[in-house]
């Protein structure tokens, strides 16, 4: 089974081709407390900013051990920030204003490259940028990604990031991924804090996948790459021909569009991770349902991973408890819909007041979209 994505993708920071300033702020104790985060926008969708009472910077296994033991000894909440944190949604919000966060913008080393076995294994925080580099010399290729270098692999893999093709393994990373070890908290005995080593086959492999970061944090991922190879590029038919009825139906609609910049075609082969995100996690309705679309059984196994790791839900968050309760994220008033926050069911969803009205989709009946009315 293949999924195929339509998207409008989020804004990209061209001029200059510089990179989002850092997300993580902290004013007190060094730069370590009383502190914020947000994302690479410098704001979530529904403009609220994230406050925690710490942040930790670990640049190896040993000291992550240490401040995952330590959270864990206390009962803090804990959440993973990356270097830029490109997800949207509030992802990486400790929930409350007494949490930790855990950057893993140190923890961005390559491990191993195992040019004969195809492998290579980083650290959490190594961009998307270095594996490819790092790979390429090696004679190894990443041969689908997501298009944004400055992404972690731990952040895309825990997201279910893809770039588009059904080819082989289609084009998630973590279709790749042949081994991880995950930071858990642990009880008293183990010290608060543990290891897990997990290797392909193993069933709770499959749930550290696609985890949103609910699980712990992912210190190293081992990837199984392809050999460098020459791409020839071709085009599923139907796709195709649904980008020509767009096209025919309204010839313009193809030049200008909004939100930000742009339509993306994205598909991906069906996965065997617990968790499988319905596209890129970059807005809060793509959450919807999203639960029940990949059945109660998937979800079952991946909640109780949940449960041995994290018992105390020390890294869930009132969005990530909301969202695994099949509950969705969707935030319904005025213009949600124009703002990525929800599926638009009413006028007042989308910015009637500007010509813009919930519809129908003009080739896909049942979805409802803003659409601008050009007799307005
Ligand atoms: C311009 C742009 C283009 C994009 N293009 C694509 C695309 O082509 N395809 C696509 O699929 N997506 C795309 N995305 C979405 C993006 O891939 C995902 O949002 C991705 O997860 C972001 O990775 P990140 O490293 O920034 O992680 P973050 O957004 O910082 O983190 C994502 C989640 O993972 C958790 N996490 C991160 N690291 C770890 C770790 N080491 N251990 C445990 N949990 C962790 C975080 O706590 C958080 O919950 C794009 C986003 C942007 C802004």
């Amino acid at each position: 089974m293949h999924y195929c994505i339509l998207l409008v993708s989020p804004p990209v920071y061209l001029a200059g081709a510089t990179a989002p300033p850092p997300v993580v702020h902290c004013s007190k104790s060094g730069g370590t407390a009383d502190c914020t985060v947000t994302n690479a926008y410098g704001a979530f969708p529904d403009r609220s900013t994230c406050h925690a009472a710490r942040a930790a910077f670990p640049s190896s296994e040993g000291e992550l051990l240490a401040v995952v033991a330590n959270a864990t000894a206390s009962g803090t909440k804990m959440k993973v920030a990356t270097r830029f944190s490109h997800s949207v949604p509030k992802l990486a919000c400790p929930g409350g204003n007494r949490g930790l966060i855990v950057s893993t913008n140190a923890l961005s080393s390559v491990v191993s490259v195992d040019a004969a076995r195809r492998r290579v294994t980083v650290e959490g925080g190594v961009t998307l940028g270095q594996l490819i580099d790092v790979a390429g010399r090696a004679g190894l290729a990443v041969p689908h990604t997501p298009y944004w270098l400055g992404l972690t692999v731990g952040g895309l893999i825990s997201t279910g990031a893809h770039g588009s093709s059904v080819w082989g393994k289609g084009s998630a990373v973590h279709e790749r991924v042949v081994g991880m070890r995950v930071v858990t908290p642990a009880p008293a005995s183990e010290g608060f804090a543990k290891v897990r080593v997990l290797n392909a086959g193993d069933p709770e492999l499959d749930a550290a996948k696609v985890s949103l970061g609910v699980l712990g944090v992912i210190s190293q991922i081992t990837l199984e790459l392809e050999p460098m190879f020459k791409r020839s590029v071709r085009f599923k038919r139907s796709v195709i021909r649904d980008v020509q009825r767009l096209r025919d139906v309204n010839p313009d609609s193809l030049c200008g569009l909004e939100v930000y910049n742009g339509i993306l075609m994205r598909w991906r082969c069906a996965s065997t991770a617990a968790c499988r995100t319905g596209g890129r996690t970059i807005e809060n309705a793509a959450f919807e349902g999203a639960v029940n679309k990949y059945g109660a059984a998937r979800v079952a196994g991946f909640m109780k991973v949940k449960r041995a790791y994290d018992p105390d839900g020390l890294f869930s968050s009132e969005w990530s408890d909301q969202v695994l309760a099949g509950g969705g994220m969707s935030v319904v008033r005025d213009g949600c819909a124009l703002e990525g926050l929800c599926v638009c069911s009413r006028d007042s969803h989308c910015a009637p007041a500007k010509g813009y009205f919930c519809r129908r989709g003009r080739v896909y009946k049942e979805a409802r979209v803003c659409r601008r009315d050009d007799k307005f």
